[in-house]
């Protein structure tokens, strides 16, 4: 396989720290307000990745953290909490907005086929983790204390600025005239591991520390907690190009200076989907989401055929003209395999051949729209029907657009996810009311229909029995 790396600029061959094995890290969401299509999009490309690296024969251990504290309406640790704002929004506490959002997440992923991480974990989790790592850069002189809060200390780097061609005026994210500059850092682009004398006094959520009462900064998140699971050697660490700085330059400085060698090999990053006004941000206000696409009768996998037409390094432009074009692809599509008829017997050569294809020209950095070309080259191909389905479900793994399943299937899968997910609705209304004696009926009637479902600190997940 083949992959850009931000970090040299060039296309690589990917090559794991284990052979046959990839840790890989995904920046998750920041859970104070639905996600929009244009961070979905990174989704669905980094899903892709997951899968075809999978379909590769790479075994893929894969973490997501959940930001739920410590975000800043800029990146660059001005402005108030993004989770304290979505909670004061809508008059809930900061928990409340984070479960509920990271469900909606979750809800959205699934209907975009997006694959669950092997792991999954909120920063409130691994407060423990974050303290020691800070102590840990204290230590070793990394990171120092003014105002009572704790910086990292980037003079102390020689290349702090790894993706490089970055200026230091330009970098100045987001540093809004409404917001005093902080003065208690040494250089512009410090930035904040530990927030001790907070400037913001509701906040919500606060832990005791060495350095007394406070809580993380946004970045020390994604080192501890891939580190919690991956080990101290990454082979590939994903995110938005948004992320590329401050949030993941950042992550390699502390990561770094904290265990003392190279943390992750390559840097995967999703460009960004735009609207016809620049980039979707949730700053503007009215933005799109899944639910609305669904409410306006999109598919939610047209979405998906859409992000997969074009590639990840370049930026995207959503409009409605352009989905309804991806729409009727989609559509016309499913239409031509639908037909395609279980015959003749499987010949397993072409499926590996078929399959060796897709993998070199797919694994030539991500390239989705090759995929779909591939795929109508099945299609007009002299494969035998029950090959060719056998080939379309091989691709359908990383392509994830249910490309056998039929209308009625589809359909039956709808109601049958509405139907579940109104009873997981009723059983939490239930158990918060604790009227256990319903929730639990909820759970048998489920599980009478074949629906098993389980509780996760997210909420409830269901699958078939
Ligand atoms: P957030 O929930 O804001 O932390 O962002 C979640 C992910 O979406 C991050 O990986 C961002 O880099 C990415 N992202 C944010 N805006 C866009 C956009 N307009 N297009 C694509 N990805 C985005
Ligand atoms: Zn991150």
């Amino acid at each position: 396989m083949k992959l850009y790396n931000s970090l040299t600029k060039k296309v690589e061959d990917f090559k794991t720290n284990e052979p046959g094995k990839v840790s890989m890290y995904t920046c998750g969401p920041t859970v104070y307000h639905f996600a929009h299509i244009g961070n979905l999009r990174s989704y669905i490309c980094e899903d892709v990745l997951e899968k075809l690296l999978r379909f590769g024969g790479y075994d893929v251990k894969r973490v997501m953290n959940i930001t739920d504290v410590g975000h800043l309406s800029s990146d660059a640790d001005t402005g108030e909490d993004k989770m304290l704002k979505g909670a004061r929004r809508e008059h809930k506490t900061v928990m409340e907005i984070a479960k509920f959002y990271t469900d909606a997440f979750f809800s959205d992923c699934n209907k975009l086929n997006i694959k669950m991480p092997d792991v999954v974990e909120p920063a409130t989790n691994c407060i423990p983790e974050f303290i020691n790592m800070i102590e840990g850069l204290l230590e070793k002189g990394y990171a120092y204390k003014a105002g009572d809060n704790i910086y990292f200390d980037t003079s102390r780097l020689v290349n702090y600025y790894v993706f490089g061609n970055q200026n230091e005026d330009e970098l100045m994210v987001g540093a809004r005239d409404d917001v005093t500059e902080d003065t208690n850092k040494r250089n512009k682009n410090d930035f904040v591991l530990w927030f001790t004398r907070s400037k913001f006094e509701d906040q919500a959520l606060k832990w005791d520390s060495p350095w007394g009462v406070g809580y993380p900064g946004w970045h020390i998140e994604c080192s501890c907690i891939s580190m919690k699971h991956l080990g101290e050697k990454l082979d590939l660490h994903c995110g938005g190009v948004d992320n590329m700085f401050p949030h993941h330059t950042n992550e390699i400085a502390q990561s770094e200076s904290f265990i003392g060698h190279k943390w992750c090999n390559y840097w995967f990053h999703v460009h960004h989907l735009n609207d016809e006004t620049g980039k979707m941000s949730k700053s503007k206000g009215e933005f799109l989401t899944v639910s609305l696409l669904e409410k306006k009768g999109y598919d939610p996998l047209a979405y998906r055929l859409f992000v997969l037409q074009s590639h990840y390094r370049k930026p995207l432009t959503f409009s409605f003209a352009i989905l309804d074009q991806a729409d009727a692809t989609y559509k016309k599509l499913k239409s031509r395999i639908a037909p395609v008829e279980e015959e003749g017997a499987v010949d397993e050569g072409a499926v590996k051949e078929w399959h060796d294809k897709f993998l070199e020209a797919v694994g030539d950095d991500c390239n989705t729209a090759m995929g779909l070309t591939l795929l109508y080259d099945v299609l007009k191909s002299e494969l035998n029907g029950a090959t060719k389905r056998k080939v379309i479900e091989d691709y359908d793994y990383v392509l994830s657009l249910d490309l056998l399943k039929t209308e009625e299937e589809a359909g039956v899968d709808e109601e049958l996810k509405k139907y579940v997910e109104a009873k997981i609705a009723e059983r939490a209304e239930a158990k918060k009311a604790k009227d256990f004696e319903k929730a639990d009926a909820i759970r048998d009637e489920l599980a009478g229909k074949g629906i098993v479902i389980k509780d996760t600190r997210e909420g409830a997940v269901w699958s078939r029995a």
